[in-house]
């Protein structure tokens, strides 16, 4: 390769800024970047993300309105799901390929529609090796993956260096299909990681053995990748900057890794973190924001091609500060660009108040990929269903009352006043948001605090009229003369009163009662209880971090523009055993967790036998259930509630003998219970026509994706 070549390649990442022609709110973010051969318009760039979309050849008209969406929104690259270079490393059977002719024809549709609004897009090429879930599937050594059923067989060097012509040839194809360039899936515990990483990697030949030998592969794919397309194409590699597993790589050995990929023909160094089977989580709502960009910091201090940081980067002062710091060139996102298609823009024209934030749930995007679904999006269900979920502006606007200011009945107001109807939104309380408010408050899922800004803010842009501190009853309705009513008025916990003795003392308190700072509770406390609810409240009760609710008085948490401190970075670090040391020479980046002192006694119980929180989420139930463990919260399965008294909560054991557990306190976890009263009965003749979302609908299955899609779709029928 030519030295000029090389340097054509080098970009003027030095984080300073042409002040004359900078963005005056986030001026670092919107600098453009130079790549020599080509320039970025900013410096935010959406990440991989596998919808689902990109399997099925007739899902390509869909793909293509997906991200020609967000292309509108103002980013500067895009990043398509995973693209398999060969059978092998299908993710799931018959995943996307750029294989032939054909899958450049339906590629085409996907990069034509970006290239339309002055957005690049980048195909990424991921062969997943021994985490595909089919029989083909192949890896360094022979070793089965926990997060597949399948044990893959160990490639051969013939089969390596095939499998190296088939990225090259992929990256070809993606060329003529209009791709601006590739991405080399080289992190998260895929193909190439499982080379690069001894936790996988246990060859002898010239492939195994020190990391020379284990980054050949990686290398040779970036070399042939360079060769094929040419200097004038843009080449990503995601470089797993920390590995959390046993046998991961060491700072140095990642640094070596990058210098050798920047050397063979890598254009930008995007940031990978910890593998898919990592105990460590990495994406879900409680790991602080920007956790990791201190790693990616580290490695750009040694290559010299600009460098991307990613993971819990959500908002853009976030991302600003990022960049302004010179810990990273760019930022990626993926989930926030499923949330908000039009974030970018709203953050150039100094509107990030309106950005619909991802509150890194995982709910309608990982766990949707998981169960083998098409992605979406909790806060925004147009996600992926672009073509489907469509809010027409109205010819025939209609005067449509809300009932209902939680999540469901936000979402119902807000896309009836954005189609353009009439809106009045009534809430019996003093404050919007419904079960959001008991979300919000728990250790870890503060970033709840921003759908419910979100939803405030487009509700006042969009001029809807809401009533709070507003009990409606049907003659109300009666005389508004609404043409449409959208009965949203949720759920009310469900009490145990008259059902179980004791329920009525006054050391007994529902959930929502304790997560509104209206009641407090002892230093021993047994939860009723045991769904994402009474896992949510046995966090609060023994977290660490964060002003007990009691001290901080309903009063604040109502408070919209008030936030809690979360949990700093290094604390959490220390409590998931992860280093603070970005030159780390521990394997994979892992150290051993602090150990825990309980702040209160908690009993976590359910009468159901067997383990706790099995109805959580698939991607982030593990980390709830990791947290009780290591908080040491009781857990009591298959257990009869008899009665509660002064002296603590007797129970019937799964053995049959009754049990006095001791404790201060009860906190009622118990599920909820609908409220419908407002829907007509049979045989009133309403001149409205009536529709029920969300909890109210069905509180069995309280749900906020449930209720935010419902209240869009009523909303968009209308
Ligand atoms: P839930 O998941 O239905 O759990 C309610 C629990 O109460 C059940 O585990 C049930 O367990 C128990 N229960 C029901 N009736 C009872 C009775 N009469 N007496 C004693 N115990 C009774 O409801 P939730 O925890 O309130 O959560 C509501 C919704 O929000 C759920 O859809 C949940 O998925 C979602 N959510 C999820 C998360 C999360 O994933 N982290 C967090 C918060 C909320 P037994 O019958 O076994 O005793
Ligand atoms: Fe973010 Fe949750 Fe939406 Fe996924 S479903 S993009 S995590 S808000």
């Amino acid at each position: 390769m030519s030295a000029s070549s090389t340097e054509n390649r080098k970009a003027s990442s030095n984080n300073t800024i042409n002040t004359a022609q900078s963005n005056e709110h986030y001026p670092h973010l919107f600098e453009p970047l130079d790549l020599g051969f080509t320039t970025l318009k900013n410096r935010l760039v959406m990440g991989s993300m596998h919808t689902g979309l990109e399997d099925r050849f007739y899902n390509y008209g869909k793909l293509a309105a997906y991200f020609e969406e967000r292309a509108k929104g103002g980013v500067a690259m895009m990043i398509t799901g995973g693209i398999s270079p060969n059978r092998e490393g299908w993710l799931l059977p018959a995943g996307g390929t750029m294989n032939t002719k054909m899958d450049v024809i339906n590629h085409q549709r996907v990069t034509r529609a970006v290239h339309k609004h002055d957005s690049k897009i980048i195909m990424q090429i991921l062969h997943s090796g021994r985490y595909g879930y089919h029989p083909f599937i192949v890896s360094s050594s022979p070793i089965k993956s926990p997060i597949t059923p399948f044990k893959p067989r160990k490639m051969t060097i013939k089969n390596i260096e095939q499998t190296v012509e088939d990225y090259a040839r992929s990256a070809k194809l993606a060329k003529q299909a209009g791709y601006d360039g590739v991405e080399i899936m080289g992190s998260e515990g895929y193909l190439l990681n499982q080379f690069l990483s001894r936790h996988v990697n246990q060859r002898s030949d010239q492939y195994g053995g020190d990391i020379n030998s284990r980054m050949k592969f990686a290398v040779d794919v970036v070399k042939a990748v360079r060769k094929a397309v040419g200097e004038d194409f843009i080449i990503l590699f995601r470089l797993s900057v920390i590995d959390l597993v046993k046998d991961g790589n060491v700072m140095d050995e990642v640094i070596t890794v990058a210098k050798a990929l920047e050397e063979a023909g890598v254009t930008i160094m995007n940031t990978g973190i910890g593998w898919h089977e990592a105990r460590v989580p990495t994406i879900v709502t409680s790991v602080p924001r920007a956790a990791f960009v201190d790693f990616t910091a580290e490695i750009k201090k040694h290559i010299s091609i600009p460098m991307m940081a990613a993971n819990r980067i959500n908002m853009p002062e976030t991302a600003e500060d990022i960049v302004a710091r010179g810990q990273a060139d760019m930022v990626q996102m993926a989930r926030p660009f499923l949330a908000d298609a039009h974030w970018v823009n709203k953050a150039k024209n100094g509107q990030a108040d309106r950005i619909n934030t991802c509150i890194a749930c995982n709910q309608a995007c990982l766990d949707h990929t998981f169960e083998n679904k098409r992605s979406t999006c909790l806060v925004n269900p147009q996600a992926c269903y672009e073509t489907e979920l469509v809010y027409k502006k109205t010819k025939n606007p209609q005067k449509v009352a809300v009932v209902g200011g939680g999540v469901a009945g936000m979402s119902a107001a807000h896309v009836a006043a954005l189609r353009g109807h009439e809106v009045t939104l009534f809430e019996a309380r003093d404050i919007l948001g419904g079960q959001f408010n008991y979300a919000k408050v728990i250790p870890g899922k503060e970033e709840f605090f921003e759908t419910i800004r979100y939803y405030i803010n487009e509700l006042e842009h969009l001029g809807v009229e809401i009533k709070l501190n507003t009990k409606v009853d049907k003659a109300m309705l009666e005389d508004g003369k609404f043409q449409h009513v959208v009965v949203a008025t949720g759920v009310v916990p469900r009490s145990l009163e008259g059902k179980l003795e004791g329920a009525d003392l006054p050391q007994v308190i529902s959930y929502a009662e304790l997560l509104s700072g209206e009641k407090s509770v002892g230093d021993t406390v047994a939860v009723i209880g045991a769904g994402g609810i009474g896992f949510d409240v046995s966090e609060y009760l023994t977290a660490r971090h964060g002003q007990p609710l009691d001290e901080l008085g309903p009063e604040t948490l109502k408070d919209p523009s008030y936030r809690p401190e979360p949990q700093s970075v290094s604390e959490w670090r220390e409590e998931w055993g992860v280093t603070n040391d970005t030159n780390y020479q521990s394997d994979g980046g892992l150290i051993r967790p602090e150990g825990i002192k309980p702040i209160r006694q908690v009993y976590l119980m359910q009468r159901t036998k067997g383990r706790l929180g099995s109805g959580l989420n698939k991607t982030s139930g593990w980390v709830h259930r990791a947290h009780i463990k290591s908080h040491g919260v009781i857990q009591v399965a298959g257990v009869q509630y008899e009665k509660i008294t002064n002296e603590g909560i007797w129970v019937t054991n799964p053995q049959g003998q009754s049990q006095l557990l001791r404790v201060d306190s009860v906190v009622v976890c118990a599920g909820q219970e609908s409220v419908v009263e407002l829907m007509p009965n049979v045989g009133d003749a309403p001149d409205a026509q009536y529709h029920l979302i969300g909890g109210a609908k069905l509180a069995a299955e309280l749900d906020a994706k449930r209720a935010i899609r419902d209240g869009a779709e009523v909303a968009a029928s209308i």
